[in-house]
């Protein structure tokens, strides 16, 4: 889809070649060894430009700039005021690049613009309320009785490694990065190998902010590369990651074989959206088709199962089938546009054979099933709805794309057994009008989230993350430092 404004932004990458370099220690390079990765726009298929592939080499480098300036304390001995200052500054920086670096996350991801230039401002929005945060917080002390004076404080872990997905390429670097910098820490940041531009851009808006050098890398490359020798990495003292549960594992089997780093892992869900008889439908349905249809499904909270009590759920595919007309794919840069490309083939094939699979298991379809747009190069498919049986595969796998799978269910503990009969736990919605059912039903299902009578409410102030396989570690609200401190206790004896 060849808009004028697609062509202008890849004249721009093209034409700004420190976007497919690392930053490191302050500056831009290219990998030591010279290799390159393609760096495609789905909106047509087009290769953007060759982004640096960094190596085993590139990522020792980083990691020891990042020590070199943790020891140095350029950073981390700074005053929590002063660290506030300067992030505050950084995310001003994303504040006055607003444009710019939505732009450059929808011609690298397909993300519609509108949707962009929400991520930008949300981010900005984060980043400022984890450095306002910063100087909010107190140690304790410990009730030692009169002869001893026991203290209890926050340190920074020291240089923490941050491995990041394609969906949302610049707020989830931000959830991480944001706590791990207001503590005091430096950052190694290897984004997507799909989303790599915005990523590499931050290096240069972290200098203009006042981040010393060393203290905020960013090494594009592959993950089973860059990303595993992060995560094995002797001198990295941390590694959070957002991604999927399989290599949510590897990282954990990472960490363990070499230092024991601390892990935090944001992983996967196959999230139930439930919805009983007595709920406003119409507004469950819209929500519905906001939760699996928004950033084309590509979400980790994704509400991708919607259970629905048996005797209104006619009536309620019917709804989520007219409330999906709203979210057909279209050019990324048109601001009208809800829905835009998958992120790379790849991910269009995926999403496109668990379609086939949903078919072949004999599930019902109740809209879409195709790809679209296909004259244009790039990779979108349409809004999809199926009616499954609890044991179909589309009911049980993440599909991580447009793909809603409906299931059906007679009474209240038959909801509570699908709802939870899954290896994941991210979020859960439950939908009725009667106050106790809510409140039990958020009570029984195993989730890190519970919406009642809603789909994604909330901010930043709320801890993010999952129960079972979704992973462990919650990357907003105040608990998101504590992915990247750990306690110290000094004890004083005043015996004497
Ligand atoms: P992914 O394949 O797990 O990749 C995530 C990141 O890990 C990428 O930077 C990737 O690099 C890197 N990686 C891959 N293999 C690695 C290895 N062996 N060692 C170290 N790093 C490695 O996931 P994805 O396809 O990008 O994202 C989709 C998945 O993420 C979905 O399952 C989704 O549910 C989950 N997700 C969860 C959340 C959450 O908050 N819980 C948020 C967003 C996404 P490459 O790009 O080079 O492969
Ligand atoms: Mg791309």
């Amino acid at each position: 889809m060849s808009t004028l404004e697609t062509t202008r932004w890849r004249d721009v990458v093209a034409g700004n070649s420190d976007l497919s370099r690392a930053y490191i220690d302050g500056a831009y390079v290219a990998a030591a060894s010279g290799e390159t990765l393609a760096c495609v726009s789905p909106i047509t298929g087009e290769t953007l430009a060759q982004i640096a592939d960094c190596g085993v080499e590139d990522i020792d480098r980083a990691v020891a700039a990042a020590r070199r300036s943790f020891e140095a304390g350029t950073w981390s001995d700074l005053s929590p005021r002063e660290r506030k200052r300067t992030l505050l500054a950084f995310a001003q920086q994303l504040v006055e690049h607003r444009d710019e670096l939505a732009a450059l996350m929808t011609i690298d991801m397909g993300k519609p613009i509108s949707s962009s230039e929400w991520e930008v401002d949300y981010s900005a929005e984060c980043l400022q309320w984890f450095a306002e945060a910063l100087d909010h917080m107190y140690g304790d002390v410990a009730p030692l009785g009169p002869n001893l004076l026991g203290t209890i404080t926050r340190e920074p872990v020291g240089v923490v490694g941050a491995i990041t997905p394609w969906n949302f390429p610049l707020l989830m670097p931000v959830w991480k990065f944001g706590p791990a910098l207001g503590a005091g820490n430096s950052v190694v940041l290897k984004p997507a190998e799909q989303t790599p531009l915005i990523a590499i851009r931050l290096g240069e808006l972290a200098a203009t902010a006042g981040i010393p050098d060393g203290v905020f890398n960013v090494v594009p490359g592959r993950g089973e590369v860059a990303g595993q020798r992060i995560a094995r990495h002797e001198d990295v003292d941390a590694v959070t990651f957002t991604g999927s549960t399989s290599v949510g594992r590897l990282i954990m089997g990472y960490a363990a074989e070499s230092n024991l780093k601390k892990v935090s892992l944001e992983l996967g869900g196959k999230s139930p959206n439930v919805v009983l008889a007595d709920a406003d439908l119409g507004a469950a349905a819209e929500r519905a088709a906001f939760g699996i249809f928004q950033n084309t499904g590509q979400v980790c909270s994704a509400g991708s199962r919607l259970l629905v009590h048996s005797s209104v759920a006619d009536e309620v595919v019917d709804k989520v089938v007219q409330a999906a007309s709203g979210w057909q794919p279209g050019d990324p840069f048109d601001p009208a546009t809800t829905q835009g490309s998958m992120v790379d083939e790849t991910q269009m094939d995926r999403v496109l054979s668990y379609i086939d699979i949903g078919r072949s298991e004999g599930a019902e379809m109740a809209l879409g099933g195709s790809r679209v747009l296909e004259e244009t190069g790039g990779f979108y498919v349409e809004p999809t709805v199926f009616r499954v049986d609890t044991g179909m595969r589309v009911a049980n796998e993440e599909i991580f794309g447009p793909v809603l799978s409906v299931v059906t269910f007679d009474d209240e503990d038959a909801a509570v057994k699908v709802a939870n009969d899954t290896a994941y736990g991210l979020v859960a919605a439950v939908w009725t009008n009667d106050v106790t059912k809510a409140h039990r039903l958020a009570r029984r299902i195993r989730a890190g989230s519970v919406w009642i009578n809603g789909y994604e409410d909330g901010d930043i102030t709320l801890p993010h993350g999952g129960f079972k396989q979704s992973g462990f570690g919650r990357d907003t609200s105040l608990e998101a430092f504590d992915n990247y401190t750990q306690s110290k206790c000094v004890v004083v004896n005043l015996a004497g």
